[in-house]
């Protein structure tokens, strides 16, 4: 049956087996239905969710009014051994100044030799300090088959494994290791638009750091997975290493208590992420109606360096803890505010009534042609920092301590946003094929009625600039840093907003933005826009992405943010 012909046709999911729980509670809560494959029809659905890949055909076959959550062909990134690979061959086209950000890998069998030298020339240059490798099997995740080495003849293996540099001088918090869960989604591939959220996780290891112990994972790795199953896990408690895990909110508080400048390292980070993303972004296909959520796996070192240690595709989302409820929850309703749908689904439909829309080939299997404009449309609403609570603790060299830090069981309200109007998905049905996708630049005129309707609770997006609590996308390294914690009217502590580039959010209203200057909302809730950063990347990204000049910008920015000066410089 073909839902909806009669009345308004509800936003329908469609889930595939294997899918995370949370993805249909929160889907529910917003009001959409599950699909039921018995009962509807194929195009019956908005958002298909797959915790897998998606086959060829379903690019192919897709409607106007669907979507998808993984882009293809991301696998340059989400593999082990495909990550080192594209790193490696960045390193070399672009210098190791600016992709240092990954420790060493050597993908073997392959690469033993390689391996075998750099094992040597180590042994013998550092004399008396001992170096330590990460063995992981490349396709396994969540910590399994990965153990430390010293020796060379400790290393094992039966499969294609990446062994990498261990980094044996993380930061400790009250002695843990811990790493940092930061998640992205990439709206777009074609141009570049790239969100970080501003809410992740941080992940303790549940027993004390200490190198004389290799083989205990539960020290060594900061998987849940892991440390689950350790004899000190437990998700009732407040303080680190004993298997909890804190809200980035409560990580910022606990470095904003130490008295450390925590904007730099937010900056490496951002360039982290694009600078991973910008080894793939020109070989993905085309298409407008996916996004990707990813699950970017940093672990800070002594001397607050961030490394990135992998792109984990279909990040976890399963719930074991209260800072695990907090931030996913979050941070799945961001993302389908980033998707833009609207309430009810008039296009899916109109696309019935017309019958015009049934399975055309919108793709092809070289680059996948646009639908007209991207599907994913912007919501016009401000955030709402979230609360979180004060933390108290005490430094010493590098190993921070943490006292007692609650959780904070903030919640979210939500907007409504708009759906694309059907007019825009008809003029674009003969399906413009993408030169790298100047096409997909085709923008949906606004419905200025819907700004007004439905119970939105926050207020329109375009009032940011005007009444935003924190400092704007414009604002300095240094006056970012000053900002103090701000207790917000209903006495909550409220962090500043990470984002220091000088990039202008679009001027509202949408109908005055023509589709060749039309640039993506600075922040959707939680997520907050990186790349483009400034007019240079914005420009760098449409048409065929010019990776060199993207490159070449985010030095500048690194260059001019290590600058003591940086607040001086244009
Ligand atoms: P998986 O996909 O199995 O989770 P990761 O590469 O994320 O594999 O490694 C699992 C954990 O091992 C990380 O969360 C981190 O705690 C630790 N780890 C991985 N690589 C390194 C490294 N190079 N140096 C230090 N710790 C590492």
């Amino acid at each position: 049956m073909a839902a909806g012909v009669c009345g308004p046709a509800p936003l329908v999911f469609r889930l595939h087996e294997g899918s995370p729980g949370l993805v249909r509670e929160v889907l529910l809560e917003r009001g959409w239905v599950e699909y039921d494959e018995q009962e509807q029809e194929e195009g019956d659905w908005n958002l298909y969710w797959r915790a897998s890949a998606f086959r060829n055909a379903d690019y192919e076959n897709i409607l106007p009014w669907q979507r998808l959550n993984h882009h293809p062909k991301t696998v340059g990134i989400t593999r082990k051994d495909c990550l080192a690979r594209n790193l490696k061959r960045m390193k070399g086209t672009f210098g190791s100044v600016l992709y240092d950000f990954s420790p060493t890998a050597f993908i073997l069998p392959n690469d033993y030799t390689k391996f075998l030298a750099e094992y040597t020339k180590n042994r013998l240059e550092n004399r008396g300090r001992l170096v330590y490798w990460i063995c992981k099997p490349v396709d396994l995740s969540r910590g399994r088959g990965i153990f430390i080495f010293e020796d060379i003849k400790d290393l094992t293996y039966d499969s294609t494994v990446i062994v990498q540099r261990y980094i044996s001088d993380p930061l400790l918090i009250s002695g843990y290791k811990f790493d940092l869960r930061v998640y992205v989604c990439v709206r777009s591939f074609h141009p570049l638009t790239i969100y970080i959220h501003q809410e992740g996780l941080v992940r303790f290891a549940t027993e004390k750091y200490n190198l004389t112990s290799l083989g205990n994972l539960y020290a060594h790795l900061t998987n849940t997975s892991i440390n689950k199953f350790g004899p000190f896990y437990t998700t009732d408690k407040e303080r680190v290493g004993q298997g909890c895990k804190w809200t980035m909110s409560k990580f910022r508080c606990f470095l904003h208590n130490q008295g450390i400048d925590e904007l730099p390292l937010w900056q490496r980070i951002n360039s982290i992420v694009t600078l991973t993303l910008l080894t793939i972004a020109p070989s993905i296909p085309c298409s407008p109606n996916c996004l990707e959520l990813l699950g970017f796996d940093i672990l800070i070192d002594a001397s607050f360096k961030p490394w990135l240690l992998e792109v984990n595709y279909s990040p976890a989302l399963s719930l074991d803890c209260p800072a695990d409820v907090t931030v996913k929850k979050g941070l799945l309703n961001d993302l389908f505010d980033l998707m833009g749908y609207k309430k009810v689904d008039r296009l899916r439909q109109r696309g019935y009534l017309r019958q015009r829309y049934r399975h055309p080939s919108y793709f092809s299997s070289q680059c996948l042609q646009t639908i007209g404009s991207p599907m994913l449309l912007f919501p016009r609403f401000m955030y709402e920092s979230k609360p979180d609570n004060q933390s108290q603790g005490e430094s010493s060299f590098h190993t921070l301590h943490d006292d007692n830090v609650g959780d904070s069981d903030d919640k979210v309200t939500l907007p409504l946003v708009e759906t694309k109007q059907i007019s825009s998905a008809r003029k674009s049905k003969g399906g413009t094929t993408c030169s790298s996708c100047p096409s997909c630049a085709l923008r949906p005129k606004p419905n200025p009625k819907s700004t007004t309707a439905g119970n939105r609770t926050r207020p329109p997006f375009s009032r940011i600039s005007e009444h935003a609590p924190w400092p704007e996308a414009r604002d300095t390294e240094s006056a970012l840093a000053r900002q103090p914690l701000r207790l917000s009217p209903v006495g909550v502590w409220k962090l500043p907003t990470i984002q220091i580039q000088k990039y202008k959010p679009p001027t509202y209203p949408w109908h005055n933005i023509s589709k060749e200057n039309s640039k993506p909302p600075s922040r959707v809730g939680d997520f907050v826009l990186t790349f483009p950063f400034n007019e240079a990347t914005f420009k760098a990204s449409q048409s065929e992405l010019d990776v060199k000049t993207a490159v070449q910008e985010v030095h500048r920015l690194m260059n001019r943010l290590a600058s003591p000066h940086m607040h001086k410089v244009k």
